[in-house]
């Protein structure tokens, strides 16, 4: 299935969410004041982890939460199994979570003969095509209406009939789940509980049914008090999607009678980030997905042309920071323009820290590349040349282009004349 035809559509659809997100920040008048609270409360509590992760603990345990803790993937995917298996658990309801995405868990389970329903609607939609999620706020983005009637298996396209059939499929794997994951947005350390933000409810559906809840979390999620968590909220769900708050904004602390919370505190590479201190800002991220929304070459390739689980600016530092030579060339894809920065609820500086992963690659990169980037700059240094090379692209066959860049994408015809020779022809002669 070609995940979108139009090259413009995607484009379109992002800014949409894009101009709601600039609406939903300008009739907040202390907005800036917000961002600045934000990113200060972050700074701190990302260099204060160990205490106020300890703290957590302490005060979730005292609340009846279970608390694990997991190096990295693997640990993480074997404690949830172990959970599951105490449990006698083989049918897990799963709402969105980028963190199990990063660890795979869901093939992890799936190998092992557990069945695993994502539950959010987008989530499930890309679960159902075999596909991954192309956006950390909208995972289905990527896909039109009619694709969606074409994975549901269902003649109508109209979205509100496809959210019927939808829900009226899940809600049936709610009610014979065995246990129910979750992510968390924020995990208040002097509570010991954490909140899941979701709009369709499903996190909250899934949770009250069955009779164990896991829940997983990056150590970065943390924020020191309730007060903190009212800044989050505030400009988490204005930033994703322009509305006020998140339709459902649930604080878990204790489990109900007869049931139990387990939560995994998860670092899988935090910590080699926080130990750069040029890159720690990244650990800042609230995953709102606004930079994603403004980004033009994001709002131009769709998420899947990372090869990062987060795409967009925020995925290209995190996956570079983490893993310089796997991931590092994703710091390219970006203008630098800046337009990540000025979203940013939490004031992430994403373009200063790609333009310092980019000196960071060239240093890892392999020599084969390097001499690829020695072209490069010849090539540009020159007018001649690379009026040559350009000329030389423009004619070589549209398969080329389709099996660098069109793995998900239509490309498009390369156009016949060069803007050099439009401009020549229009204002020179
Ligand atoms: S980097 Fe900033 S804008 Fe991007 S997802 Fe994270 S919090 Fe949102």
């Amino acid at each position: 299935m070609r995940l979108f035809n139009d090259t413009d559509w995607l484009n379109r659809a992002l800014w949409y969410v894009r101009k709601k997100r600039d609406a939903a920040a300008k009739s907040v008048p202390e907005w800036e004041e917000l961002r600045k609270a934000a990113s200060n409360i972050k700074a701190h509590t990302i260099t204060h982890l160990d205490r106020y992760l300890e703290e957590f603990e302490k005060n979730a345990l005292k609340n009846g939460i279970k608390v694990h803790w997991a190096i990295d993937a693997k640990e993480h995917n074997r404690i949830v199994e172990s959970i599951l298996q105490k449990f006698g658990a083989k049918k897990i309801v799963k709402s969105k979570s980028m963190l199990t995405e990063e660890c795979e868990l869901n093939p992890y389970l799936e190998n092992r003969g557990y069945e695993v329903i994502d539950t959010d609607l987008g989530e499930r939609i890309v679960q159902l095509a075999k596909q991954k999620p192309s956006h950390i706020v909208l995972p289905a983005i990527h896909l039109k209406k009619e694709q969606v009637a074409e994975i549901f298996k269902q003649n109508s396209s109209d979205p509100t009939y496809l959210t019927g059939v939808a829900r009226e499929q899940l809600r049936k794997h709610f009610e014979s789940a065995d246990a129910a994951i979750t992510g968390v947005n924020f995990a208040i350390a002097n509570e010991g509980a954490f909140v899941v933000c979701t709009n369709e409810g499903n996190a909250d559906l899934g949770t009250s049914l069955a009779k164990v809840h896991i829940a997983v979390m990056g150590i970065e999620k943390i924020v020191p008090t309730l007060q903190d968590l009212g800044v989050f909220l505030r400009l988490l769900a204005r930033s994703a999607t322009g509305q006020a708050i998140t339709t459902y904004s649930s604080i878990f602390k204790k489990p109900s009678e007869g049931k139990e919370i387990h939560l995994i505190i998860v670092d899988n590479g935090r910590s080699k980030i926080l130990s750069e201190t040029k890159f720690t800002n990244a650990l800042k991220c609230i995953r709102c997905g606004a930079c994603m929304n403004t980004c033009p070459v994001f709002r131009r390739s769709g998420g899947h042309e990372y090869n990062y689980v987060i795409p967009g600016p925020i995925g290209s530092c995190l996956g570079a920071a983490r893993d310089i030579k796997k991931h590092g060339k994703m710091a390219f894809a970006s203008t630098l323009c800046g337009s990540c920065d000025n979203v940013c609820p939490v004031k992430i500086d994403l373009h200063e820290q790609l333009l310092a992963l980019r000196g960071k690659y060239k240093e890892a990169v392999s020599e084969r590349k390097d001499k690829f980037y020695k072209l490069a700059f010849v090539i540009l240094k020159y007018p001649l040349l690379y009026k040559a090379a350009t000329k030389i692209l423009q004619f070589m066959p549209h398969s080329f282009y389709k099996k660098a860049w069109g793995s998900s994408r239509t490309v498009p015809k390369a156009a016949k004349k060069s803007f050099s020779e439009i401009y020549k022809e229009r204002i020179e002669g």
